[in-house]
């Protein structure tokens, strides 16, 4: 009985804490049966390319609908896959999905899509992911062209010399790779001039207040202009209003994904914004074309 050990212990049993726990090991078993009960989905977001007011790329975010807890957060699943093992088996089903989505668009007779799929410090630091992800290419057939890893910067500052040693791996194979959450990792010009990526995406938290805050605008440009000088294709993420936009567009930044454009969607609703480009209803046209 945990109150016969004195103090405030009890605390650590307080309702809402037993119902957290136990969310957390229902999360954790859930997890081992989402592959195989077909839980997982993959949902696509466009990239746009500023000057052209159209998307080559587009990133994929796993969704989960657990049967109990409704729509769970990969912000919250993933870190429990990491911590759980499970983390190999996802990102590799996730890649295997990726890969079999891009042949179906091409087959379909869509212009090519890249598709950049989210990886963890954990595979970057297995020498067996490197491994898999060659069998998988050749397995898929797929031209390696059209997939783009995005690490995180702060995964990257993690042990930076490893890394720059993976990713020239990666990138031998043919793949696109990007650094993703730009600006909350601490990296320095010197390190980003060391890691290479083909591209810089903008964390969410310096665009979202681009517009009210000086200090934020100014330490956009900056990051885009260093971007720019290394020759990396610099991404903007989390763009929500057509302020921003603009102020990256004059800023000379490459591509913008956010809500302003389109919400992660499924793989159908991503042909057709692929093939209604010209609508006039889409926000982007407007300052496009103008
Ligand atoms: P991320 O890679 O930085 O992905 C961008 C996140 O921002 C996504 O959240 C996306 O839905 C959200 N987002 C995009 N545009 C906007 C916008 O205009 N406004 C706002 N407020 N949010 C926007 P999501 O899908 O919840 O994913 C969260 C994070 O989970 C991702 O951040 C990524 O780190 C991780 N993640 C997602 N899928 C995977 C995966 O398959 N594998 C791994 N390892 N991590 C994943
Ligand atoms: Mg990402
Ligand atoms: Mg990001
Ligand atoms: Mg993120």
């Amino acid at each position: 009985y945990v109150r016969a050990h004195g103090g405030n212990k009890h605390q650590f049993y307080a309702p809402e804490m037993d119902e957290d726990i136990k969310n957390r090991l229902e999360m954790i078993n859930g997890l081992h049966n989402a592959l195989v009960r077909d839980e997982l989905q993959l949902s696509y977001q466009p990239k746009v390319n500023l000057a052209e007011g159209e998307f080559h790329s587009v990133e994929v975010l796993l969704r989960w609908s657990h049967p109990t807890l409704g729509q769970v957060s990969p912000s919250d699943f993933i870190p429990m896959a990491e911590e759980s093992g499970m983390i190999g088996e996802l990102t590799l089903w996730v890649l295997r999905q990726a890969c079999l989505q891009v042949h179906a668009w091409q087959k379909q007779g869509l212009p090519p899509i890249r598709v950049a799929v989210n990886v963890s410090g954990h595979q970057l630091q297995s020498s067996d992911f490197i491994t898999a992800l060659t069998d998988l290419l050749n397995e898929t057939g797929l031209d390696p062209q059209w997939l783009e890893i995005e690490i995180t910067e702060s995964v990257l500052m993690q042990s930076p010399t490893a890394a720059i040693a993976t990713l020239n791996k990666l990138r031998k194979l043919g793949i696109h790779l990007a650094i993703d959450d730009f600006g909350t990792g601490y990296s320095s010009l010197a390190y980003l001039k060391r890691f290479p990526v083909h591209s810089l995406k903008i964390d969410r938290s310096f665009i979202k207040d681009i517009e009210q805050s000086e200090r934020y605008a100014t330490i956009t440009s900056s990051i885009i202009e260093m971007g720019k000088s290394l020759h990396l294709t610099v991404i903007a993420e989390g763009v929500e209003t057509l302020g921003q936009m603009a102020f990256l567009k004059e800023q000379n930044c490459d591509e913008i994904q956010g809500f302003l454009y389109s919400m992660p969607v499924n793989a159908d609703e991503i042909v057709r914004l692929k093939t209604n480009l010209q609508d006039q209803t889409c926000p982007l046209s407007a300052v496009a074309t103008s």
